[in-house]
């Protein structure tokens, strides 16, 4: 089965909507995490589902993962009997037979992934390898950004700002400030940010205004859709560098961030770690993901290098390699085609 498609997962009972998608199998089962969130509409879930999912598709693609892009959401509300309702969802994933692999993501407790697992064998439970991988290969990301900056940035004496404090963003500072990075800190969530500010010695900023501190790094580690054309025209960073999915609200935003000289690291590389981790281990059987972990790094330094000899869009250059993967597999990405 190597068609993409959309499930829809309905469970009456514990008031469970949800939808998995499964962007590509070309190179291999679909990966991507179960993202649980208060969404307006099923359109705008499903909608959401597959921005991830394709996200997801050219994540895996760009890293060297014999994998696919998928995503699972689930619409949360307040009636939701989550025990339930997520091992309806694990069910629904066990009768994909493997093809989609998944893990979790945000508004996905360990609790929800653990009802999953008791009804699935493909969900990865435990979080805390993947989110430091996550942080691992940021780090590589970002260093790499930071020597081809002009001036480069002599790292790791630096200041970063990360946005979100939940399981990828704690790990990422905790990452930077294990490197000697100076780090400010924001959460919608105060405590959550205190609580990590104190423990890796960072500053504590107001979620509302990250956006308007100087800093050589903005590292967004919560939410998608942070960096719209308007916000790069007034940013004071270097370069942005962070986990979140899908950082850039449009292609327009990477523009404003080109002919500002602000550089922008995609975060389908920067997020990449968790992926690479997981899927090297179970689909590629690979006994150190450590190594491609990095390699994030160095596909990093090749893609940003490219883009700025050709004097075009990093998303561009990765969009021209994942079609040279996908035509070398044999097949055609919709959407990525030219
Ligand atoms: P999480 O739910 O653990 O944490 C998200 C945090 O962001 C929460 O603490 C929340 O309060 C905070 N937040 C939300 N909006 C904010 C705002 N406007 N300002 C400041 N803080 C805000 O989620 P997570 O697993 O850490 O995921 C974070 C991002 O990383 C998501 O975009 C996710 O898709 C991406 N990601 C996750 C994984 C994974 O394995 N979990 C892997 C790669 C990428």
């Amino acid at each position: 089965m190597r068609e993409s498609r959309t499930i829809t997962v309905r469970d009456a009972s514990s008031g469970l909507v949800a939808f998995i998608v499964l962007d590509s199998l070309a190179l291999g089962p679909a990966a991507g995490g179960v993202r649980t969130w208060r969404y307006d509409s099923e359109k705008a879930a499903l909608s959401d589902a597959t921005r991830l999912a394709r996200a997801m598709t050219i994540k895996c693609a760009i890293s060297g993962l014999d994998a696919g892009g998928g995503k699972a959401v689930v619409m949360d509300h307040p009636g939701l009997d989550r025990p339930a309702a997520f091992r309806h969802l694990g069910a629904a994933v066990e009768a994909l037979d493997g093809a989609f692999r998944t893990a979790g993501d945000v508004g996905t407790t360990a609790s929800d992934l653990a009802a999953m697992a008791s009804a699935t064998q493909w969900v990865h439970e435990d979080e805390s390898g993947l989110t430091e991988a996550v942080a691992d290969g940021l780090v590589a990301c970002l260093s790499a950004a930071c020597r081809l900056t002009q001036p480069p940035l002599t790292w790791p004496n630096l200041s970063a700002t990360v946005q979100g404090c939940g399981a990828i963003g704690g790990a990422v500072a905790r990452g930077l400030a294990a490197q000697g990075l100076t780090l400010t800190v924001a959460d919608l969530d105060h405590s959550r940010a205190s609580q990590l500010a104190l423990q890796i010695g960072a500053q504590r900023v107001s979620h509302r205004s990250v956006l308007s501190q100087s800093a050589d790094i903005l590292a967004p580690c919560a939410l998608g859709g942070l960096i719209t054309r308007d916000v790069a025209h007034a940013l004071d960073v270097a370069v942005i560098c962070g986990a979140a999915n899908n950082i850039l609200a449009s292609v327009e935003a990477e523009v404003a961030l080109k002919d500002r000289g602000i550089m922008w690291v995609p975060d389908v590389l920067a997020s990449a770690g968790a992926v690479v981790r997981g899927i090297a281990r179970t689909v590629m059987g690979l006994d150190d993901p450590a190594y491609l972990v990095r390699r994030l790094g160095d596909t990093t330094g090749e893609v940003l290098a490219e883009a700025r000899e050709r004097d075009t869009l990093a998303s561009t250059v990765i969009a021209s390699r994942v079609r040279q993967r996908m035509r070398e597999a044999g097949v055609a990405l919709g959407g990525l085609d030219s």
